[in-house]
């Protein structure tokens, strides 16, 4: 996947090219990821990409020309990319997006600074415009990192164990069950016993059910957009009578009933 970054600091994307897996992506040839400085595309004396708005009001704008520029030089280069606004006012990034632009050979994203980028830019020198959640960030870098980020880990050979990108939260509507490592036993609490059975069947079907119930209780609205198995639903149903079971007993007899007052 090519990602060409149009930025006024392109030096950020330098640790961002350095490190994991994004290296290894680059060192293999997987991702390429060109940081390109709209500045170089400015004219005029001060090479300024930025003005007033026009009706007066707070801050600056990032002026059309330069923009434009930098816009038509890499379309040149990658003449099949997207072009991607990263703004707050775009459609929200999730799994589900990424997996859909990871379908794709090319990407150019352009980041904003200051109030963000001239309108006319918006309307018609960009295909998409993509926001990373519901909060105002100094600049579009970051939200940029972010979507090669979660892209890259979808390019299959980037992850060393293909099985990683498909069992992970959100691959499949469903948060992904706790992990344990080495030590069994760590400061009192010990790794559940199933864990280190060797029992594959067993493991798979705790797996299951460990992320099923953390999606219930940490994230609801994730399994209404699931299509849950038999067995799925089964395990479900199982939690409604236990949890039914606890509300009935207290609601009776009291706090602790269940466990006869301990
Ligand atoms: N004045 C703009 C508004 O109210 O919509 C916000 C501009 S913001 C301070 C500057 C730049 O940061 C934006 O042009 C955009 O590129 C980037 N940015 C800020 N928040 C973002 C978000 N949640 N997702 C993606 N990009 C964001």
């Amino acid at each position: 996947m090519n990602f060409i970054v149009l930025t006024i600091f392109p030096r950020m994307f330098d640790p961002f090219r350095e490190h994991g897996i994004i290296r290894k992506a680059i060192e293999q040839q997987k991702i390429c990821v060109s940081a390109i400085d709209i500045r170089d595309f400015a004219t005029g004396k001060h090479r300024s990409t930025d003005d007033r708005p026009f009706g007066g009001g707070c801050g600056m704008v990032m002026k059309p020309e330069p923009l434009a520029a930098a816009i038509r030089s890499a379309t040149k280069t990658a003449p099949l990319a997207k072009k991607i606004l990263l703004t707050p006012q775009g459609r929200r990034f999730d799994q589900r997006v990424a997996n859909e632009l990871s379908a794709l050979n090319a990407l150019i994203l352009i980041c904003g600074r200051y109030e963000g980028v001239d309108e006319r830019i918006c309307q018609d020198f960009i295909d998409d415009e993509i926001s990373i959640g519901d909060y105002i960030l100094t600049g579009g870098e970051l939200a940029a990192m972010i979507i090669m980020d979660a892209l890259t880990r979808l390019i299959p050979g980037v992850l060393g164990d293909k099985e990683s990108a498909e069992k992970e939260t959100f691959s499949d509507n469903v948060l992904k069950h706790g992990q344990y490592t080495r030590p069994s036993s760590f400061e009192g609490q010990d790794v559940p016993g199933v864990l280190l059975s060797g029992n594959h069947q067993e493991i798979d079907k705790w797996r299951l059910e460990a992320s099923l119930i953390r999606t219930f209780l940490k994230r609801p609205d994730l399994l209404e957009n699931r299509a849950l198995s038999k067995e799925e639903i089964n395990i479900l149903k199982k939690w409604c009578i236990d949890i039914e079971k606890i509300i009935h007993s207290q609601s009776i007899h009291g706090p602790g009933a269940l466990s006869g007052g301990q």
